[in-house]
């Protein structure tokens, strides 16, 4: 049987690296895909090289600094603060983001003669990014397919689940730890627990704390 491949869209960040080990699993070849856009925190692509190294995953950084002169914003610029306002999108958000992420993906899967993606997207917590929603990721899979006559597949085994249950998969995959001390979320670009007064290292810190006690509960 051929042997199958799969490229994950990569951050470094709790989500992906948990898909990251969830494609080693799955997949005889895993290859890591993470985007320069010109982050605030270089720390972010440091830390996602860093993981693909430490897991002898071939990792390529595309370079995607247009999004700065596409749309400027708190996670690209210095000058204007993270903030989040109750009901509107986060100001760190690129309008299509993901799908620009995926695309690019998608193109270096081909010619790497991987048909099957995997990301991290998550509609359960989507805040507003219409991009990760379950019903894009599944019209973007057929407009791939389309415009590159390929049968990709795209994977998001985080797509209905809270942040507690994508601890739970770190767990169950037996990365708990490793997620929790090696994958940087914090806005503040502290790797692991974080700077933990961030709204990103909170998220992750009620998500964690959940999970744990749920585990505890079950004992
Ligand atoms: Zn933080």
């Amino acid at each position: 049987m051929e042997k199958e491949k799969c490229v994950v869209v990569f951050s470094g960040g709790q989500d992906s690296t948990t898909c990251l080990f969830w494609a080693m699993e799955k997949f005889d070849e895993v290859i890591a895909v993470s985007f320069d856009y010109n982050q605030r925190h270089k720390k972010e692509l440091e830390c996602a090289a860093e993981i693909a190294k430490e897991q002898k995953i071939e990792h390529h950084i595309l370079d995607m600094s247009l999004l700065n002169q596409l749309a400027p914003n708190a996670l690209t610029r210095d000058d204007i603060d993270v903030e989040e306002k109750e009901g509107d999108l986060p100001s760190t958000a690129v309008d299509g983001r993901n799908m620009l992420f995926l695309t690019f993906a998608a193109v270096l899967a081909k010619q790497k003669g991987a048909r099957h993606i995997v990301t991290g997207v998550c509609q359960t917590d989507f805040s507003g990014y219409p991009d990760c929603r379950d019903v894009f990721i599944k019209s973007l899979g057929v407009t791939l397919n389309l415009s590159m006559d390929y049968p990709y597949v795209i994977h998001t085994p985080l797509m209905w689940m809270d942040k507690a249950d994508a601890w739970q998969l770190a767990d169950k995959l037996g990365k708990l730890d490793y997620v929790r001390e090696k994958t940087l979320t914090c806005y503040n670009g502290i790797i692991g627990t974080g700077c933990k007064t961030c709204p990103a290292c909170e998220l992750r810190a009620q998500g964690l704390e959940k999970y744990l006690q749920k585990k505890e509960e079950a004992k």
